[in-house]
């Protein structure tokens, strides 16, 4: 019965129910989450930190939070759409590890909504660049989950990606297992530019789906300094 198999192989492709909650929702096919969790997702929000993004209860003079002030991050600025709380704490696992791809698209509306509200600009950006998996663990996972949410951001933004610059020289433990001093030492040293790559005097954007200690954005963007890059930005779906 073709009818009835293709319907079988929509519904496996555009599932009416939604990722988390399994309530179904014609009006919204094709998108993994239903309006009503959507609505659930916490957005980040001013007065943020302008260096590493972070929500700060009041504002402060420099705009720059005390971690920030105290140790500043080799990055330069960073943007983190939603909070890493509630059902955030959810849909990132599942993008991540889970082969939920098509969250891509709730983080994409995610994007939009924080670039168009506050409004977020990027000017002489020169290109989005994800943070590589080690080759390994990308091929395990069948992606790299910090590319998808580029393409999305430079579909939003036009500003191109570029997945080549950045190469990870080794594989870490995965900073999640990890305390935050670990981290630093854990992540230092796993990433290189690609030689022939034009990295002098740009702009350029890291993409990752979490800022956490920011010690993995940290050393990227180190590495991108080291290579004469003039600016580096953060761009993260969400910070914990
Ligand atoms: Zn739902
Ligand atoms: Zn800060």
């Amino acid at each position: 019965m073709p009818s009835k198999f293709l319907s079988f192989i929509s519904g496996l492709l555009f599932p009416a129910n939604c990722i988390l909650c399994r309530t179904c929702h014609p009006e919204a096919s094709g998108e993994p989450l239903c309006p009503d969790c959507f609505a659930k997702i916490s957005m980040n929000r001013p007065p943020f930190c302008l260096r590493c993004s972070r929500h700060l209860e009041e504002h402060v003079p420099d705009g720059e939070c005390e971690d920030c002030r105290r140790k500043p991050p080799f990055f330069d600025y960073a943007w983190s759409c939603a909070k890493y709380e509630g059902i955030m704490k959810e849909l990132i696992p599942l993008f991540k590890f889970r082969q939920k791809t098509s969250l891509r698209k709730t983080f994409r509306h995610l994007a939009s909504d924080f670039f168009r509200q506050y409004p977020v600009t990027f000017p002489g950006a020169s290109c989005l660049v994800p943070i590589p998996l080690h080759p390994a663990r990308e091929r395990e996972r069948g992606y790299n989950q910090a590319t998808l949410f580029a393409r999305e951001c430079s579909s939003l933004t036009g500003i191109p990606v570029n997945d080549a610059l950045l190469q990870r020289t080794r594989g870490t433990r995965a900073q999640s297992e990890l305390d935050a001093k670990e981290r630093w030492t854990n992540i230092k040293g796993a990433f290189k530019i690609k030689p022939s790559s034009k990295v002098r005097e740009k702009h350029v954007i890291l993409v990752d789906d979490l800022l956490t200690t920011g010690a993995t954005a940290g050393e990227a963007a180190r590495a991108l300094k080291a290579a004469g890059a003039s600016r580096v930005g953060v761009l993260t779906i969400a910070i914990a």
